[in-house]
């Protein structure tokens, strides 16, 4: 990587990092002030402002001992010394500073003007400590105009500290703002000196500062996500400081790229608002779905292990593109500016040699696709042109308008015909027909089985598998017994044998799972800069910061056995039929087992229920729409873009998965996946739709309780046995359900409704238990509650009909027939008036609720059934 394009990003990266320390933090004494106030700090009426940028300077001295030693080099990547880079953005005077100076304003949507009007900017220092970031989440409406325009307008914020599973969540303002400045400043003071502590575990700081600030990069996501950018003045305080400072150091990198390459390194010209700089480049994979669910071939052999890999390599597939792409455009990572679910968007600097690499990644990356997995998935890039003034408040949404349009239009070009049309050549050569070789894969039952993966690690007593397959089962074992993910060039040769891919991703990323006391010989490849990644894939929220190492939370939750399941007569039960895999603590659960665990058991070990598995999908309702016009004109930023987009993936990606780790009856529901917007998850059938109105009801609340902001979901329960795909449709199916009928609405047992009511028919399952636990009205009459739900449903469709068939209106009688029936079965067990009494109440409030929810009273009914049976 160029040198100088690295320090550019980083410097403005590091620009604001004043703003997380204050003055005595950092130990900045007079004689220091005195001796660099003129350096970095405007001055203006008599004395000096925008102290933080000093601060800033403070910092990278001060922490020189715990940051790579480049920083403070002289003459590393260029002569401008990244100090002064990083600190004069208040004060530039040579183009390099320009560069960050500007990045710095566009990155908040400012124009030239803007910048240094009075009010602004940090000029004035009140109690700034006191300020806590605001929701976007409370402010976005599609209807109206929602108003905040102040802090004052708001009810919500989040609370200062490091990103955490409850600290994600917003609370009351008036609950949190600190209201004395010194409660203030050491809340900061505790933050700072924990970041610090994260800071000093930070790994391969003297070997390689470009998977250094990589990592570093996660530990200010942690650490600064909760911190505004700005706040004093008349600013919301809505954009976190990690936020602002990576979408600065993208558009620093795409500025002084653009100018570099045109050798227009000039102040004049670093200054130009109209000039098209930049490139806004968009990733989109495409066939995702059937790439994960399709292709399971009759064997349940690895099921769940392979669609663990399938989903993980998926994530693998998202971020090396976008890696790929940035090394060949000459990008550090942090010119991905949005990433989640399979989708990127890479802000570079619109050059020739940019145009050139996107066309050439996107050719490589598809071919190998195309040879890979036959073309089920393929890659599709769209590219925008544009220059400071598209993202200047006001006008980004016309630009955000123009990247979205240019990505729909690619998805419907998505192939160079030209020259993947046609069959795949040598497509029959692949497969091998020998005496003891199978030539299809087993597993996948359409790709070419491969003589090397078969009986190789991981896949022992399989007779025939492709390698992409065998690929697969690797990833879904390793990821759930190891935590750190290496990824390396594809020539550096056989790191582990068995350990690796069998198919580098793209041809050129090798990955392995790096193990306790291999660390001696990672190092050495890190020195020759020949490890890209070094992740750790762990979402324990106590790991985040001490993770040492970049943190993707790429994982997610995955039910293992634990030691007293061993003696589960649910699962002994059922040991037979499995995936024919070594059943011992801490190896993850078949799906079999999973639905097994939907059984209820009692202290003698007799167990009752459906054992079946609750297939659950999930997504936000209308993003696209709240993403393009959530937010007024005005205020709608790449940056607020940046923090909506990162927010919501917390939701799915972090807290969703602490929630099926730390809350016990949700232990044994695995994720297929969580993030972006969306999450698909696999569970015991009667814990999803827990699950599923837990999810609501969180979700609600991280949004602020926003009534424009919802989910919709669908539930749908199957046998395990059932083929995934099958599985996967019928989720798909109810959730369109929800979708189809209004959205913000939950599918079960095919009956939709709105999450209030759902809600409200949880509280008359209870009326039911209690009815059946106290013999109120027997098993038989319950069952019989169907029939009546049928005729209930089928005379509400009759409402607003002109004409009905005399054979239609049977169901009409549905009311004496239940009057009938409970006159006869309720309250056996009574008798005289307390029986009487007892019935008259069973009726009322079953014809109340029969004509209040029709159909969707099968919700708790046959929840009922299925769980006592
Ligand atoms: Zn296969």
């Amino acid at each position: 990587m160029d040198q100088t394009i690295l320090k550019v990003a980083m410097a403005a990266f590091f620009h604001d990092i004043g703003k997380f320390a204050d003055r005595e933090t950092l130990g900045v004494n007079e004689q220091y002030f005195r001796g660099n106030a003129d350096l970095y700090l405007p001055f203006r009426d008599g004395r000096h402002t925008h102290q933080h940028s000093l601060y800033t300077a403070a910092f990278i001295e001060s922490l020189r001992d715990q940051l790579p030693v480049e920083l403070n080099s002289p003459g590393w990547g260029g002569e401008e010394s990244f100090i002064n880079l990083a600190a004069c953005h208040h004060k530039p005077e040579t183009p390099m500073q320009w560069v960050i100076a500007v990045a710095d304003r566009v990155s908040s949507g400012w124009d030239r003007d803007m910048f240094e009007s009075p009010g602004a900017q940090d000029s004035a220092p009140r109690d700034y400590q006191k300020v806590r970031l605001v929701p976007i989440f409370e402010q976005v409406a599609i209807k109206a105009d929602s108003g905040f325009d102040s802090l004052e307008s708001f009810r919500y914020c989040y609370p200062l500290s490091a990103v955490s599973p409850d600290g994600i969540f917003p609370v009351l303002r008036k609950d949190a703002a600190e209201t004395d400045a010194k409660g203030a400043k050491n809340a900061y003071r505790k933050l700072f000196d924990e970041f610090i502590e994260g800071l000093g575990t930070l790994r391969h700081r003297d070997l390689d500062v470009a998977l250094w600030f990589e990592h570093f990069d996660s530990l200010m996501m942690t650490f600064t996500s909760s911190i505004p950018a700005a706040r004093a003045g008349k600013v919301v305080p809505d954009v976190s400081l990690y936020d602002h400072s990576r979408i600065t150091a993208a558009l620093a990198a795409a500025i002084y790229g653009f100018h570099a390459q045109n050798g227009t390194v000039t102040t004049e010209a670093i200054n130009g608002y109209a000039d098209k700089k930049f490139l806004v480049i968009n990733g989109a994979f495409r066939g995702i779905q059937k790439f994960l669910f399709g292709g399971f071939s009759n064997t349940a052999k690895y099921r769940s292990k392979i669609l663990r890999g399938r989903s993980f390599s998926i994530s693998l597939l998202t971020e090396l593109a976008a890696d790929m792409l940035c090394r060949e455009i000459g990008l550090p990572f942090s010119s991905v500016i949005l990433n989640a679910a399979g989708k990127f968007t890479i802000l570079a600097p619109n050059t020739q040699g940019t145009k050139a690499a996107v066309q050439g990644v996107s050719r490589k990356i598809n071919d190998w696709l195309i040879h890979s997995t036959l073309g089920e998935i393929i890659i599709t890039f769209s590219s925008t042109e544009a220059c400071c003034n598209d993202f200047v408040s006001g006008r980004f949404p016309k630009l955000w308008d123009e990247i979205v349009q240019s990505m729909v239009e690619k998805k419907f070009e998505s192939l160079d015909l030209e020259r993947h049309s046609g069959a795949i050549s040598g497509y029959l050569d692949r497969f091998v027909n020998e005496p003891d070789h199978s030539p299809v894969c087993s597993i996948c039952g359409k790709r070419a089985s491969s003589r090397e993966a078969r009986n190789s690690g991981y896949v022992k007593n399989v007779r025939s598998i492709c390698g992409l397959c065998r690929d697969h089962v690797f990833l879904g074992t390793s990821l759930v017994r190891e935590n750190y993910l290496v990824v390396i060039p594809a020539d550096i040769g056989t790191h582990t044998g068995d350990g690796e891919l069998f198919e580098p991703i793209f041809g050129s990323y090798q990955v392995f799972f790096s193990k306790k006391g291999e660390e001696d010989s990672i190092e050495e490849l890190v020195r020759k800069h020949r490890v890209f990644k070094y992740w750790a894939l762990s979402a324990e929220p106590h790991s985040l910061s001490k993770a040492g190492v970049t943190v993707k939370l790429i994982s997610g939750y995955v039910p293992k056995y634990a030691p007293e399941d061993l003696n589960d007569p649910r699962i002994l039960s059922n040991i037979e039929g499995d995936e024919g895999q070594e059943i011992e603590a801490g190896v993850p659960k078949t799906l079999n087992h999973i639905a097994c665990m939907a059984l209820n058991v009692d202290g003698d070990g007799k167990a009752w229920g459906v054992e079946a598995l609750g297939i659950l999908k999930a997504d936000v309702d209308h993003l696209g729409v709240l993403m393009a016009c959530g937010l007024k004109e005005d205020r709608f930023t790449i940056s607020r873009l940046a923090t909506f987009s990162r927010q919501l993936n917390n939701y799915f990606a972090f807290y969703l998965p602490h929630l099926l780790r730390s809350e016990e009856r949700f232990h044994d529901v695995y994720t297929v996946f969580a993030g972006g917007d969306d999450l698909f998850l696999i569970g015991p059938w009667n814990r999803t739709v827990e699950l599923a109105m837990k999810i609501n009801e969180t979700f609600n609340a991280y949004v602020c309780c926003n009534p424009e902001v919802h989910l919709s979901a669908g539930i749908s329960i199957n046998k395990p046995h059932t083929p995934i795909d099958a599985m996967a449709e019928a989720a798909e199916t109810a959730l369109e359900s929800s979708k189809n009928t209004g959205r913000n609405r939950f599918t079960l047992f095919g009956e939709t409704a709105e999450w209030k009511t759902v809600k409200r028919l949880a509280s008359v399952r209870r009326s039911f238990e209690e009815w059946l636990d106290t013999g109120l009205v027997s098993r038989v009459f319950f069952h019989r509650l169907n029939e009546f739900i049928r005729m209930a449903a089928l005379e509400r469709q009759f409402v607003g009909r002109t004409e009905i068939h005399l054979s239609e209106m049977a169901c009409t009688k549905w009311r004496s027939f239940l009057a009938y029936a409970v006159e006869r079965n309720v309250g056996k067990g009574l008798k005289g008036d307390d029986r009487k009494k007892a019935a008259a109440t069973v009726l009322m409030e079953l014809t109340a609720w029969l004509m209040e929810y029709e159909g969707k009273l099968k919700i708790p009914v046959w929840s009922i059934m299925y769980d006592r049976r």
